[in-house]
């Protein structure tokens, strides 16, 4: 039986909007009702377009966020409430690798240093035990010991990523949480940034949590996909199930968009009308309403539930939800 190493339940995030004219205090509901868990081992992957929430649901994870509402569990304990200090002992085995490592890496120290302050803010070793460590992990990604000593613009995007990778790596997390770690590579760095986090994945026994805007992406790393849209989500399944039978329209829009290698395959590309609504005011029933071409006057008002209907299929979607 699979393990469950994480929960997300009714997890909401809203920060508050600007306004500039008084009235009523509104709210920017990045993260709007979702719930999901994430299997030991496993690689599950939050999809949609910029703005959906995905990443918002990550930080939100790691506390980065304070969420709003809802339960974060891990490993059984509520983790939602817990203070600075509570936390930090699950910040270890929570980490993060984000689209560019490179702001977050101080310009002027060199990767060796910038690493072993990871492990003493955590108190982890002495100073001789700190840098083995980082050596050791430095060679687990791929470098050299000479890259000890580098500053970070010396490295290349991919070789950047791969130091976000070590950073999280040396705490010896259980899970972490890849936030669009390729999106700004070039497309044959992207698979070897992908293939090293499939076998660190295996190394390490970590469990992911990959997010991302590309469906193309995920479909060879994830388990398990769950498609996001203006906060909520909206589909999830096993990666096979998603690409052989998508249910839900956007999933179906999302997936049309995909360039398909060979051109004698021909794919309708499903044009969505309009823009994504604004997350502050968000339309009151489906989500994905004014822009559906299958919409109906139940989806105006009547918010749809995901729900299990085809096993380990759920679909938030009145076209099947009866
Ligand atoms: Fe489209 Fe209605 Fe289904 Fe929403 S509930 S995806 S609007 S058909």
């Amino acid at each position: 039986m699979n393990e469950k190493v994480l929960e997300v339940k009714n997890l909401k995030t809203y920060f508050p909007a600007a306004n500039t004219f008084g009235g009523e205090k509104k709210f920017v509901k990045a993260v709007n009702d979702i719930s999901f868990h994430l299997n030991k081992g496993e690689t599950y992957s939050l999809v949609g377009e910029s703005g959906c929430g995905k990443s918002t649901t990550g930080r939100s994870i790691l506390r980065l966020v304070e969420p709003t509402d809802g339960e974060i569990i891990y490993l059984g304990e509520p983790i939602t409430k817990l203070g600075n200090k509570e936390m930090m002992p699950i910040r270890r085995k929570l980490q993060m690798v984000f689209q560019d490592p490179y702001s977050s890496l101080n310009p002027r120290k060199r990767v060796g240093r910038i690493l072993e302050e990871t492990l003493k803010i955590h108190n982890i070793g002495d100073k001789e035990e700190r840098t083995q460590k980082v050596m050791d992990i430095l060679s687990t990604v791929g470098f050299q010991d000479e890259h000890y000593f580098r500053f970070p613009h010396e490295f290349s995007g991919g070789q950047r990523q791969r130091i976000g990778l070590a950073r999280a790596l040396i705490m010896n997390p259980d899970i972490i949480i890849c936030d669009e770690p390729v999106s700004a590579l070039d497309v044959s760095i992207q698979s070897q940034v992908l293939n090293l986090l499939e076998e660190l994945q295996n190394d390490f026994h970590l469990t992911l949590l990959f997010i991302s805007h590309d469906l193309s992406v995920v479909r060879h790393i994830s388990d398990r996909i769950g498609v996001m849209y203006l906060g909520k989500l909206v589909e999830e399944t096993s990666t096979d199930e998603i690409f052989s039978n998508p249910m839900h329209p956007y999933t179906k829009a999302l997936l049309s968009s995909i360039p398909v290698p060979n051109p004698a395959i021909k794919r309708e590309k499903i044009k969505l009308k309009g823009e994504i609504p604004s997350p502050i005011n968000p339309p009151s029933g489906c989500v994905f309403e004014t822009r559906c071409p299958f919409a109906f006057d139940k989806c105006k008002t009547v918010i749809p539930e995901l729900m299990e209907n085809v096993p380990d299929h759920k679909v938030a979607c009145h076209l099947y939800n009866n």
